[in-house]
């Protein structure tokens, strides 16, 4: 119940706005009596009554009292409900200026947030065209749901949009209401990372956004209350167990969950002071009237700086992975290359080693008898080219066999080596090449300019072995000594052929044998010539 009185003298009737502020009430029946109780103006309107039904086109509902002068006027005001849920709705009388300056001060609000919130909603939309992150679309449909529910529970909706159908107004506040936890709980799993973090939890999210979007279906049958009855529960339970996965998230140090844990919080407690003032808990005032808006504005921005930190954590994340990746592969391929490096070394190696084995005799690492048979051949016109002597010298050691009979085999392999070492030491020119031919005979191509140069070398090379004093009691001179037999070719117009020369070296050692061993026989093939 309302009074309005005029008091101030005038001469002509005074008009006062009585405002109902708020655009909820399905029924408002309103009746301006005079003093004397007569019925003066009258007003049948609501939000289930056609938008033209009101006296004043506003989102709230107006009435215009006209006061005569010294007259009162008592307004008797009835509020009903289809549903018997009645807001509590303040009531406010103003003259026309005070309401146009309040109206005007709204709109500019209103503007401001449903500008912000729709510049937020594009450049969310455009930046998930460009993206195709998940994430914005999410809040683009979170963000829209909102404004569509704002935009309708504050009675925008029914002034600018669908003045004609009251039944489609009631409808589109609780749908959108469904719609905002569908679209945040699509938000919230996916910018909480919940199906990694707490499936089972986001399991549960689903399974109540289920039930909530079941329980606004009986809006198509304009059942209400039905809808309001299981909503309300149902959204409380669905804001507590948000609340308190943000908290939880936030206690485990994810940043940004304790982002949301704010902006949610905002959000909560915007809502339940907005819920208070409607249930007429809290009184009627700009904070409270509008803190939902204000926890909205508050929790949407946070959310938007929230989602910038959760793209740049997923873009640093896949380009660790990336480089992770990058560092793998390198590593693995300089791992390949060093592997076949190394085989191919060994490979080589083993080659070496095995081309070595063909050419080598294995206890002496002197040419085996194969390279002597192939070499001499080469060597015989390698001199003939060059007009060189050619000196080959053939060796067998004295009385090996008692050596090996008296000192063991072992004992006269060594000897085989030392002698082998021996040869070594002293025929080291270039063109010098010495051969094991067989058992404890050897071969030795000499580089010298004749044939007693030749003698010389190998006299020496006697005497040295001589000198080695290797026991061997069973010989004659009690130390180990050697045959010689050496053939000298410098003339070369009747080449001999390998087989030839090794046969004179051959039987000119035996002479030495013959002779008394330990000596040098020497045989030029031009005196058989
Ligand atoms: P000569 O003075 O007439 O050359 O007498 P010799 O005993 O040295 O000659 P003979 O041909 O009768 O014996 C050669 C011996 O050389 C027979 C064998 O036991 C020994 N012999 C051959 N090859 C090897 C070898 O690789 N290692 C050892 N330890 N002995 C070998
Ligand atoms: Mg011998
Ligand atoms: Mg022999």
């Amino acid at each position: 119940m309302a009074e309005a009185g005029n008091t101030e003298r005038l001469s002509g009737p005074l008009r006062r706005l009585l405002e109902l502020a708020s655009p909820l009430p399905d029924f408002v029946d309103a009746y301006a009596v005079d003093e004397q109780g007569r019925v003066v103006q009258q007003w049948h309107t609501g939000s289930r009554r056609p938008f033209a039904s009101r006296p004043i086109g506003h989102r709230s509902f107006v009435l215009p009292l006209h006061v005569g002068p010294e007259e009162t006027r008592q307004v008797l005001v009835r509020l009903s409900s289809h549903d018997g849920l009645i807001p509590a709705t303040p009531l406010l009388l103003m003259d026309d200026v005070s309401f146009l300056e309040r109206t005007q001060g709204e709109l500019m609000a209103y503007s401001l947030l449903y500008g912000g919130l729709l510049a937020l909603l594009i450049y969310n939309l455009l930046t998930f065209i460009a993206t195709r992150e998940r994430a914005f679309l999410h809040s683009v449909l979170y963000l829209g749901a909102f404004l569509l529910f704002n935009f309708t529970l504050r009675g925008f909706g029914y002034q600018f949009l669908w003045p004609e159908w009251p039944r489609f107004n009631q409808q589109m506040l609780l749908l959108s209401a469904g719609l905002l936890y569908g679209a945040l709980t699509l938000f919230s799993i996916d910018y909480l990372n919940l199906r990694q973090q707490a499936p089972r939890l986001a399991r549960l999210f689903a399974w109540l956004t289920g039930l909530i979007l079941l329980s606004v279906l009986p809006v198509f049958a304009d059942r209400f209350a039905w809808v309001l009855r299981a909503l309300v529960p149902l959204g409380i339970v669905y804001a507590l167990l948000l609340l308190g996965t943000a908290i939880w998230l936030g206690h485990r140090r994810d940043s940004l969950a304790r982002v949301f844990l704010v902006a949610w919080g905002g959000l909560l407690v915007g809502s339940v002071v907005y819920c208070l003032r409607l249930g007429g808990f809290v009184p009627y005032g700009i904070v409270s009237e509008y803190a939902l808006e204000l926890g909205a504005a508050f929790g949407f921005l946070l959310l938007a700086f929230g989602l910038a930190c959760k793209i740049s954590r997923l873009k640093r994340a896949k380009l660790a992975a990336e480089r992770e990746t990058y560092e793998l592969q390198r590593s693995l391929s300089q791992q390949l290359e060093t592997q076949v490096n190394e085989r191919t070394q060994e490979l080589e190696e083993a080659n070496q080693r095995l081309a070595a084995m063909v050419r080598t005799d294995p206890l002496t690492g002197l040419l085996n008898r194969r390279q002597f048979e192939t070499l001499l051949s080469e060597e015989i016109l390698r001199h003939q080219r060059d007009d060189k002597p050619l000196l080959f010298a053939m060796m067998d050691i004295d009385d090996f066999k008692l050596f090996n009979d008296t000192y063991g085999h072992q004992a006269g392999d060594e000897v085989l080596i030392e002698v082998s070492k021996l040869l070594r030491a002293h025929f080291r020119r270039a063109g010098d090449r010495l051969f094991r031919l067989g058992g404890e005979e050897f071969g030795i191509l000499l580089e010298a300019d004749s044939l007693e140069a030749g003698q010389f070398a190998l006299e020496r090379f006697r005497h040295s072995l001589q000198q080695l004093q290797i026991p061997h009691k069973k010989s004659r001179h009690g130390v180990v000594t050697a045959s010689f037999g050496l053939v000298c070719c410098s003339d070369y117009r009747q080449a001999p052929s390998a087989m030839a020369l090794y046969r004179q070296a051959d039987q000119a050692m035996y002479e030495a044998k013959e002779l008394s061993r330990n000596r040098v026989v020497t045989r030029s093939l031009l005196e058989k010539a």
